[in-house]
């Protein structure tokens, strides 16, 4: 198994600091930016950004294993399977901004289907943490082919970037699309094609 899978099922527990030196380093952040730490509407800000920052990458304490359970069952249906326009919200390792947007998972079973709810957090295990887009795609994909080893799994992820549209670097409604193919729907066309044809109906990709 690749390392983030390598989770207890307890999840792991973090390397970070104790809450008051983090809300330290806040403050710091804060003087450095030429505010003033101790102005009353600041007072509280290391604080409140502590516990959303850890709050915002919780991901790092969870596994699939956690998340999954013992929802898997033993099924003989061979159909694709798709759940679309999952929320997603991440935050971007390069600037600490957040991206977000909707996941679209699809997998084929192979003998074995997981609880529908258990997709939208599967994903929440990888969006919660300091993300690249390709790297979460191809994170949500790659778990589920190892929990579910099923003939293939699709994933694609349509999202906005704040550190794109605030900085001005692109204009305000590009959106990144990324993808990540597994099994059968890397080796065979026709599947690949029904899923992206799939993702299209309500207009979904525009
Ligand atoms: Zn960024």
């Amino acid at each position: 198994m690749t390392d983030w899978l390598d989770a207890s099922p307890g999840g792991r527990a973090r390397n970070g600091v104790p809450a008051e030196e983090f809300e330290e380093l806040v403050r710091r952040m804060l003087a450095g930016l030429g505010e003033d730490p101790d102005r009353d509407g600041l007072l509280k800000t290391p604080e409140r950004v502590e516990k959303s920052l850890r709050w915002l990458t919780r991901g790092y304490e969870l596994s699939v294993q956690d998340v999954v359970g013992d929802a898997i069952f033993d099924e003989g249906h061979h159909n694709m399977v798709i759940v679309k326009d999952i929320e997603m919200y991440s935050l971007c390792e390069h600037h600490l901004l957040p991206f977000f947007g909707k996941v679209h998972v699809a997998y084929i079973p192979d003998g074995k289907i997981v609880g529908l709810s258990k997709l939208p957090r599967v994903v929440e295990v990888f969006a919660r943490r300091l993300q690249v887009q390709e790297r979460l795609t191809e994170q949500v994909a790659q778990a589920l082919m190892e929990v579910l080893r099923p003939q293939g799994v699709a994933v694609v992820i349509e999202a906005a970037h704040l550190c794109m549209m605030m900085r001005g670097v692109e204009k305000q409604n590009s959106r990144t699309v990324t993808s990540a193919m597994k099994g059968v729907f890397l080796e065979d066309l026709r599947t690949r094609e029904e899923f992206l044809r799939l993702l299209r109906v309500n207009s979904v990709l525009g």
